[in-house]
């Protein structure tokens, strides 16, 4: 079978102590799961049901890269995050059940243009100007459950340029990494390579370029990439 023209490669996430590599199926994103961001976002952190929105997979970009500033936004924001990456998955899959089908962690950051993202939810229009951008994200290495178990605490921080702007703990996820697992796999079918995004705590803010960007969760892994300028 030919292709119309060459196929594009798989993206895909280094995993690390290996030479193989974590194929990115999809990426998904939890919504506001801590309560300290939800209140800095205008929102009550109550218990409603989490929400997912979705970045393309070529978003993935490695740690240790050079971020290019994306086009059309002023207020671009950083967002730390745990990340799940799925070995298995399936539809429905119980709270018991879902470590089962995790394949590692890694540490992610969800950026973010906010004055887009703003706008597109004032006007009730869907996320993707603001959250889906080439680039938009960053990832460190996967860590094998077999290395990092799974994590239910850990400092979850970031600094810019030395400041430390978020400093959260894994235990304060409103929705934990088995339920959000389950929730979501009520609304799609999960698979091996989706990467899940678990939510920020609070602290997000603007970047911009010459930034050098660090941050990790304790426990897993380390992220650093430099805000470069619009390509
Ligand atoms: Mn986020």
């Amino acid at each position: 079978m030919a292709y119309v023209f060459s196929e594009f490669s798989q993206p895909s996430v280094a995993v690390c102590n290996t030479s193989s590599r974590f194929p990115v199926r999809r990426i998904y994103l939890v919504g506001r799961n801590y309560a300290a961001h939800a209140r800095e976002m205008g929102h009550d952190p109550d218990r409603e049901k989490p929400f997912f929105f979705q970045k393309p997979s070529d978003a993935v970009l490695p740690s240790g890269s050079d971020f290019p500033y994306p086009p059309l936004s002023k207020n671009v924001h950083h967002e730390i995050e745990l990340v799940v990456a799925m070995k298995s998955g399936g539809r429905d899959i119980g709270v018991d059940a879902a470590l089962t089908h995790v394949f590692g962690y890694a540490v992610g950051i969800d950026i973010t243009r906010r004055d887009l993202q703003q706008e597109m939810k004032l006007k009730g229009r869907p996320w993707e100007a603001g959250k889906s951008f080439d680039c938009s994200a960053p990832i460190t290495d996967i860590v094998p459950v077999s290395i990092c178990g799974h994590p239910e605490q850990g400092r979850v921080w970031l600094k810019v340029n030395e400041e430390l702007r978020q400093d959260g703990d894994v235990s304060q996820l409103i929705w934990s990494v088995p339920e959000i697992i389950s929730i979501l796999s009520t609304l799609f079918r999960i698979e091996a390579g989706d990467l899940i995004f678990t939510g920020t705590p609070a602290g997000v803010g603007p970047i911009t370029v010459g930034d050098k960007i660090a941050g990790g969760v304790a426990g897993v892994a380390e992220i650093e990439i430099s805000v470069a300028g619009d390509k």
